[in-house]
């Protein structure tokens, strides 16, 4: 009876550590190995396999309207510097990653997502030249993930406020986090957003907005977290997420704990 009393409250703590767990989010997917490349299809596949809490992506949209996956804002094709928002699509796939895949659509990651069964995926809207082409982007993404079925797997994130606001009125069940780290966790709130995403300085600079962000109900995800002690540390100050170059090394460091 003792035995079985002491497993109930074992199971019951750790269903307490469980629900305030850390999480690790691979920046750009699972890149730093062997066949994988930032933002490729192989990257989000091994960020899968490594059984992460999510996989991040940065998307553009192509000059003729189609969401593609790439972080810069330009591309490098013969020699030449693309605007991705300038080229069209036909232009944009003859890029090959470093690891030999075609520059993917978003439709491509998608599809591929959904045998990613172990991730989330964080979609990173990169900001565009007009509004009228960020609210097109935001709209195309958030139907296409509606229409795959997708739409309680992936969260989105932005630099931008245009699109933080365009992904709450399109899809408001979805975590959206904002990425610039000049808004305090009380307007972040007031925007009906689920937290801060923001770089490791700002969070450095206002160590107090991990309390004020929880207290307000709030999630904190950090950005990009690579090196031992700066991961040991944001764990310390009880971040939500770490997102990270080093997924393998942050989640080492967060088994420790
Ligand atoms: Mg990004």
């Amino acid at each position: 009876m003792k035995k079985i009393l002491l497993s109930l409250i074992s199971f019951l703590l750790l269903g307490i550590v469980n629900t305030n767990a850390q999480e690790i989010i691979a920046h750009r997917g699972y890149w730093k190995t062997e066949g994988s490349a930032q933002n490729s299809i192989a990257a989000l596949v091994k960020a899968n396999d490594i059984n992460v809490y999510g996989s991040e992506v940065d998307i553009w949209l192509s000059s003729d309207g189609v969401p593609v996956v790439n972080h810069d804002a330009d591309v490098t094709l013969n020699g030449e510097k693309l605007l991705v928002q300038e080229t069209p699509l036909a232009t944009l796939r003859k890029v090959k990653l470093s690891n030999g895949e075609t520059l993917p659509t978003v439709e491509e990651y998608l599809n591929a997502f959904k045998n990613c069964n172990n991730i989330k995926l964080i979609i990173e809207f990169k900001t565009h030249k007009t509004k009228e082409r960020e609210d097109e982007l935001a709209r195309k993404v958030v139907d296409m993930v509606k229409e795959k079925g997708l739409q309680n797997r992936v969260e989105y994130i932005s630099f931008g406020i245009n699109f933080v606001q365009q992904a709450k009125r399109l899809h408001p069940e979805a975590p959206i986090y904002y990425l610039n780290g000049d808004l305090t966790p009380q307007i972040i709130k007031k925007m009906g957003l689920a937290g801060i995403d923001y770089n490791l300085n700002v969070i450095n600079k206002n160590p107090n907005w991990v309390a004020e962000s929880h207290d307000l109900g709030l999630k904190v995800n950090v950005w990009t977290v690579n090196k031992a002690e700066d991961i040991q540390s944001l764990i310390d100050h009880k971040v939500d997420f770490i997102t990270t170059d080093e997924p393998l090394l942050a989640r080492d460091i967060l088994n420790k704990q």
